[in-house]
């Protein structure tokens, strides 16, 4: 029955001239996300709306579950089309439409009409009065409330007819590409998906870099972040994967530097590695799943360690969040399944007894002078291997 589907935005209706910008963005949005569903759409902006029209049979509950992940859409109104074919026309479709939509008619209504098109024989006020009158007739349980309506029925006369009143709420946020790009580094554990997720509702495009450290992590813990990467990309948009060797790199750390400190000073790479890929790429950030007090390399104290080696800013979307809170989203984003699977990512291979909880900066680094022969090589060689997997 339905046929088409207005989009309705919060944030971006705000934007002031910048409007048609993210307007643009969402509709690219929603047409990427529409390419894997059945049926062809057309989507479409007019007069400060969205709608996406079916040309074709569909699924309406696929398109309804791709839309919800549509980043910038505030509300997915299903709408059922009526020819214009004069008033007694529209009415049958009306009456029709509520039977349908609300089996139980115990509920209070107001019929908004609009009219997109001046040339409709009746006037807004007119078409609300007369089509409030039909529905008491058709339904006796049901009762007019114009201020605080259980069903707000939408009548818009265009081209075509457009009548919807349920509104299916979307993820929220900006479209993704509004707010320019960044590096997440993506492990396989539950709290970077949910990063990525965060910031790329806030508009921004994801790149991610992963470290693999075969044959310490398996070719299964690499499918796992690729896996991952997939599920986040269903909001995102493809996401461009780095995956950078980090054995040699790490067995060095072991090596060289002392075991209580090894997370941190790894971390300290790994961060460098991703900014030197963000500065590649034209991302404007880096983004981790640290949360404070999290683990030991997530104290305030290693936290200053980690974040010393970067230049731009670093996005922790998590720092506030409890483990419970963290896991909740990853389950509402579908993550959650996927990040449990039980291969080791490279962290809990070369994790120390004793991790200090209280690095010291100086020493940190006075250790990391430790490295200095051959460190530089190693980095270089593991950017130049870097293997690239396109995402989506
Ligand atoms: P996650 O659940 O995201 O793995 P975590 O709680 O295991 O996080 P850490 O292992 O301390 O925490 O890692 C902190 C952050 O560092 C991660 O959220 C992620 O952003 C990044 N990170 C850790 N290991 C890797 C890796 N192998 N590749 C890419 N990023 C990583
Ligand atoms: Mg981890």
């Amino acid at each position: 029955m339905f046929k088409a589907f207005l989009i309705k935005y919060a944030e971006i209706g705000i934007k002031g001239k910048n409007r048609h910008l993210f307007e643009d963005a969402l509709v690219h949005q929603i047409k990427f996300s529409l390419k894997k569903c059945e049926g062809r759409f057309y989507v479409h902006k007019t007069q400060g709306r969205i709608f996406v029209e079916a040309e074709s049979e569909f699924d309406f509950d696929e398109v309804v579950a791709r839309l919800k992940q549509v980043f910038g859409i505030w509300g997915i109104c299903p709408v059922v089309y009526a020819e214009d074919e004069g008033f007694e026309k529209l009415a049958e479709t009306v009456v029709n439409y509520i039977d349908r939509v609300y089996p139980d008619k115990n509920k209070t209504f107001k019929v908004q009409a609009r009219r997109a098109r001046k040339d409709y024989p009746k006037e807004s006020m007119e078409i609300n009065a007369d089509l409030g009158e039909v529905l008491l007739n058709a339904f006796p349980e049901m009762t007019v409330d114009v201020h605080e309506p259980d069903i707000l029925l939408n009548v818009e006369i265009r081209e075509k007819i457009y009548i919807y009143s349920e509104i299916i709420p979307g993820p929220g946020g900006m479209p993704v590409g509004t707010g320019g790009k960044a590096m997440l580094l993506l492990s396989g554990g539950i709290d970077s998906p949910v990063a990525g997720y965060m910031i790329a509702k806030r508009g921004v495009k994801i790149d991610a870099v992963y470290f693999h450290a075969p044959p310490y992590t398996s070719d299964r813990a690499k499918q796992k972040v690729v896996d991952l990467a997939r599920i986040v990309s269903r909001y995102t948009g493809p996401i461009y994967l780095h995956v950078i060797n980090f054995t040699d790199i790490q067995l060095y750390i072991h090596e060289k530097c002392p075991h209580e400190e090894l997370t941190i000073i790894m971390r300290r790479y790994m961060m460098r590695i991703a900014e030197h890929l963000a500065r590649e790429n034209d991302c404007l950030g880096l983004i981790t799943g640290e949360s404070i007090g999290q683990v030991a390399s997530q104290t305030m104290a290693s936290l200053v360690c980690t974040n010393e080696v970067c230049e731009l800013p670093v996005y922790r979307p998590l720092i506030g969040f409890d483990k419970q809170e963290i896991v909740e989203v990853a389950e509402k984003i579908g993550t959650f399944e996927t990040s449990i699977l039980p291969f080791e990512d490279c962290c809990t291979i070369f994790v120390a007894k004793h991790p200090v909880t209280k690095p010291n900066l100086k020493i940190i680094r006075r250790h990391e002078q430790n490295l200095s022969e051959k460190i530089d090589e190693l980095v270089k060689t593991a950017l130049e291997t870097n293997e690239l997997i396109i995402v989506e």
